[in-house]
Order: structure tokens, then C-alpha cells, then sequence
């Protein structure tokens, strides 16, 4: 690939959550999985990858729980920053690092940026008029307000945007405002308030001209990108709120009020790069080769939601810096929705309707390999999908235990119990084992393009692919029947069977990475796990012949199979709303 020429090493970065609520399947699809897999792949291939991760602590979203829950914010940041940390460590989320917004390093790496904006001219003050609170004094900024939204009447709108009919609008134009805070009944008047903006429209031709330069992202993030860029306005990037980075500016307007969430937001990936760097090497210096060195591709997962931000407002924030790269690619997923058994369709997933399911749930009665598999294969890559209970039982154990689990678990049973635990020595090879062995490193390329390309559904049915060739060369060839027979055929059978394993183990790795772990103890291969630092080629390595005698071990279940009265159970408890 043309990439890996031109670049060193790869920074991936996955959207921040807010630290007030647990993570769920819906964030997953969208903004974890795919860079996982993307980067437990660069990692076997042992290119140089650093992942880098961590919690959104700041805003809106985190203070109203906090009032909502009568705690402090940092008492909510905690409790979730660790929950959601551990709960993607259960689910095999490999980050490089796991970071917070709140540490105080992200107001050093915040104000810089800041500061060189204000110095290149971007940032103006303005007046503007935002609704307050005359009974509990302070200003309501987002979803500090509800009321009717103007253009469709749905009733509980946010101060400048709706829910229901993805309306935005102006915060004057919301019809029967009312305070979004606990015992606040007073009626929101308009006030008038100083705020900082950010120049974008300063910026449109240099954004067009990056944006021009990438032909090859996906449609859905160069739609919303290219609308935004036809259309650029100053951006607010303050709030009049005491959650947040203070604003670095002897201005007394400026004392009372926080930089945006959305403006700190994504310079968290700085932030947590320059603390990986230090926990690393103890080296201040060590994050800005991912940065600002030409030889990175910078790559940013995330949902649907979140591309303005990543594919317009970031850039801009960069470039405006003069000595950072932008992204190669903006890899944006639709979204996750969820298969409601009694209407028959599929519905959003939200906390009001209670039909989301959590990770730490579902790691509660399901393997993170089924999790991950299933999510993987149905992925919402260029359409939402539906998590769907049927469909979960059926492809997970229909593909990844029938195709693969299965043919892997008879191959090393009966290698094990006819050869000596040892890969048999093959006699002559007939038209059928040359074909299946030149078909493996084909393969293994054809997964390696999907992944590139970022086409995770294409990769894993590739992989699945692998198996059920497999499967039907070992229906063909029967070495149950021949080892009675034949030994010599029987031992070339099945020394094709365990180059098939060999090859499946490494292919499997990045979506299914227990079970790869699992099987490669019971082969007795290491595969690399690489890093920042790079590290050895055990992708190719998987094409080579494995060598008759290597030994191998009593195989155990690796995926065991789903039961469907279980599933049955479940189901009906994540109806309850009990599976968040
Ligand atoms: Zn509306």
C-alpha cells in the first residue's frame, strides 16, 4: 500500500466520552471497535501504532448529572472515568492510553492552544444573548434549557437544537423556555453576555483545500464536512461556567466563564499523547513526533455525530497552530440502533426509552469475543445497523463457532490424537492441499486490503471466509474415514488443516483477540504484540509453511457456542430496561 510508504507511524485516536454515564454498545460500534481492530492489525504487522484514548470531564453533560445526582462533578468524573476505563479493558479495547480531560496537564495543552489562536487574530469577543435564570442566577447554557422546539413543537428541545427533528436554531428562537435545573420553576429571561468566537470562516479555503485532497474518506464524513465548509460561521468556544479549562486572558469577562467542551474536547488527544509520552519515557519532548511530524498519519474514529468537530473545527484549530499535521482520515461510523422484538422495528437507542445495553452488562454474561464478533460483523460502517438478539445467536454461532471454532477445535483433535501432538509430516500434495495453501496468504492479503480500507464488515467476512474453505476441504478430503485407510494421506490432510489453523490464528487476532490468544498457547506461536515502538512482521509471518513436528496441545473450546434459551433470557431483560 501506498501508505506504507509514505508514513512511519500510525496515531489512532477514538472519540472521548463524557465521564457521566456508562458506555454502551451504541459508543462501541461507532468509535471503539474499528480502531481497535484497526490497530491490533498494524500492531501483528509490526508498524509503528500508538492508540490513544480517554475521558471527556468537562461540560454541560457532566455538571448537570452532578446537580441531577446532588454531587459534585468530580465526584461523577471518578466513579465513571473508571468504570468506563475498566469496561473497556474487559472488552479488549487496547489503548496505548486512557486518559482524562480533568488532569492538569490538559489546561497547559488547552491554553496553549488558546493562546496561539488569540495571537494569530481567530478569537474575537462578542455580545451575545443567552437565557438566565433569575432564581437561581447564572446563565443556561445547552441543555441547561428546554422548551418547544419552533420548527416541529416537540416539547423537550434543547436551548439551540432538537432532538426530534434535528432542527438548529438560535437560542431567542426556542418557544416556552424553562430552566433544565432541579427546583428551578422561574420562566428564562434573555441576557446579555460577553463570549470568545473562533474565526472559522478565516479558514474556508484552506479547509476546502484539505478537504479536496481526500477523495478516498468515506461519503457520509465528506458530506457533512463539505456542508459545514460552505457554510462556515465564528464558532462560541466559552461558556459561562466554573466546569471547565479557564480561559487564559486578563479580561475580568473572562473570569467567570470556562473555554468550551468541544473546544478542550479534542485537544484531549494532545493532552493524552504528551502523558503517554512522559509515563513512556519520561520525556516532555516524546508525543510531538505523533503530532507534528509529517511521517504520522494521524487517523480519528468516531460516530456520525462527532465529524464537524473532527473534520472542521479540529483542522482549523490545527492549522491555526502552524506546526501540526491534520488527519489522513476521519473514520466516521452511523450508528448502532436496537431490534425491538415486540413492534418488529428497529428504534434508537436512548437513556428515556431504557433500551441501551452497557458494556459492563453484557461483559456480565457473554464473552467479550461473542461482543466483539458480533458487532464487528454487523457493524454500522455505511448504514445504522440494529443490535438484534436472533441475529447475535445465529452469526455468532452460525460463523465464528461453526466455521472457524469448530473446524479448528476437529483439526488439532485429531492431529493431536493420530500424530503425536505434533504437525504430521505431509506426503505428496494433490490439486486440493496446493489450492487450499496457496489460498491462505491470498487471503490473509485480502483481509489486510479490508482492514486498510477500513471495511471492518469486508474484513471479518474474509476472515470467516478462510474457515469455511477450510471446512469444506476437510468434508472433501474426510480424514476421519482415511485415517483408518490411509495414514500417509491422512497426515497431509491434516498438515494442510494446521496451516489453515496457523493462518486463522493471526487472521482472528484483531477482532476475536481471547480466543487468537487462546489458540496460539495451544499451537505454541507468540504473536508480536508490537507497539509505539513497532516490532516483528507476524502477519507475513503467518504465510510461511509451519514446520512439520512443531508441536501443538489438547485444543479447548475457544468460542463456546451461545444457548438460545439464554438469549431468550436476556432479551427479555434488556425489554425490562435492565441491560444498561
Ligand atoms: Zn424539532
Amino acid at each position: 500500500m501506498s501508505t506504507e510508504k509514505r508514513f512511519e507511524r500510525t496515531l489512532v485516536t477514538s472519540a472521548l466520552p463524557y465521564a457521566n454515564g456508562h458506555i454502551h454498545l451504541g459508543h462501541i460500534a461507532g468509535a471503539y471497535l474499528p480502531p481497535d481492530i484497526y490497530c491490533r492489525y498494524k500492531r501483528l504487522r509490526g508498524e509503528r501504532v500508538l492508540f490513544i484514548g480517554g475521558s471527556d470531564e468537562y461540560g454541560v453533560p457532566i455538571t448537570l448529572s452532578a446537580l441531577k445526582e446532588n454531587v459534585s462533578p468530580q465526584e461523577i468524573i471518578d466513579r465513571y472515568h473508571a468504570a468506563n476505563a475498566e469496561a473497556f479493558a474487559r472488552l479488549g479495547i487496547s489503548f496505548d492510553l486512557y486518559g482524562r480531560t480533568s488532569w492538569p496537564l490538559h489546561i497547559d495543552t488547552t491554553q496553549a492552544f488558546f493562546k496561539k489562536l488569540d495571537e494569530g487574530g481567530f478569537v474575537h469577543k462578542d455580545d451575545v444573548q443567552l437565557w438566565y435564570s433569575e432564581q437561581t442566577e447564572r446563565f443556561l447554557p445547552d441543555r441547561y434549557v428546554k422548551g418547544t422546539c419552533p420548527r416541529c413543537g416537540f416539547e423537550d428541545a434543547n436551548g439551540d437544537e432538537c432532538e426530534n427533528c434535528g432542527a438548529q436554531y438560535s437560542y431567542e428562537e426556542l418557544v416556552a423556555p424553562r430552566a433544565n435545573i432541579p427546583g428551578d420553576t422561574s420562566t428564562p429571561v434573555l441576557r446579555h453576555s460577553a463570549h470568545w468566537f473562533l474565526d472559522l470562516p478565516a479558514f474556508t479555503d484552506k479547509l476546502k483545500a484539505y478537504l479536496d485532497t481526500h477523495p478516498e474518506w468515506r461519503a457520509n464524513v465528506r458530506g457533512i464536512a463539505y456542508g459545514w465548509a460552505e457554510d462556515l460561521r465564528p464558532r462560541c468556544i466559552t461558556r459561562d461556567t466554573d466546569w471547565g479549562v479557564p480561559i487564559p486572558l486578563d479580561d475580568p469577562d473572562a473570569a467567570a466563564k470556562r473555554l468550551y467542551v468541544w473546544f478542550d474536547n479534542v485537544i484531549g488527544y494532545v493532552t493524552n499523547t504528551r502523558q503517554w509520552g512522559i509515563d513512556t519515557y519520561g520525556d516532555e519532548n516524546a508525543w510531538e513526533i505523533w503530532w507534528k511530524d509529517a511521517g504520522t498519519r494521524a487517523l480519528y474514529f468516531l460516530g456520525k455525530d462527532n465529524v464537524p468537530f473532527h473534520a472542521v473545527i479540529f483542522p482549523v484549530m490545527l492549522m491555526a497552530q502552524g506546526d501540526y499535521i491534520l488527519a489522513d482520515n476521519v473514520v466516521a461510523n452511523e450508528y448502532l440502533n436496537v431490534f425491538n422484538r415486540a413492534t418488529g422495528q428497529s428504534e434508537k437507542g436512548s437513556k428515556s426509552r431504557g433500551n441501551m445495553i452497557s458494556v459492563r452488562w453484557i461483559l456480565d454474561k457473554f464473552a467479550p469475543d461473542a461482543v466483539r464478533y458480533y458487532l464487528c460483523a454487523n457493524a454500522p460502517e455505511s448504514r445504522d445497523s440494529s443490535f438484534d438478539w436472533d441475529e447475535f445467536l445465529a452469526r455468532y454461532n452460525g460463523e465464528l463457532c461453526d466455521v472457524v471454532g469448530n473446524f479448528v477445535h476437529r483439526c488439532l483433535t485429531m492431529t493431536v490424537r493420530n500424530f503425536d501432538s505434533q504437525v504430521p509430516e505431509p506426503g505428496v500434495l494433490d490439486e486440493e492441499d496446493q489450492a487450499l495453501l496457496d489460498f491462505l496468504p491470498r487471503q490473509l492479503d485480502e483481509v489486510a486490503d479490508a482492514l486498510e480500507r477500513f471495511r471492518f464488515r469486508q474484513a471479518i467476512e474474509r476472515f470467516i471466509e478462510m474457515g469455511r474453505r477450510a471446512n469444506q476441504y476437510f468434508d472433501v478430503k474426510q480424514p476421519w474415514v482415511t485415517r483408518k485407510t490411509d495414514p500417509e494421506r491422512t497426515a497431509t490432510t491434516l498438515y494442510v488443516c494446521c496451516q489453515v489453523v496457523r493462518a486463522l490464528c493471526t487472521a482472528m487476532a484483531p477482532f476475536v483477540p481471547f480466543g487468537a490468544a487462546t489458540l496460539a498457547d495451544i499451537i505454541g506461536i507468540t504473536l508480536p504484540t508490537g507497539g509505539p515502538e513497532g516490532g516483528e512482521d507476524g502477519w507475513n509471518a503467518a504465510k510461511e509453511l509451519w514446520p512439520a513436528g512443531s508441536p501443538l496441545q489438547k485444543p479447548t473450546v475457544l468460542f463456546p457456542k451461545l444457548d438460545k434459551d439464554e438469549i431468550a433470557l436476556r432479551a427479555e431483560e434488556h425489554e425490562r430496561g435492565e441491560a444498561f
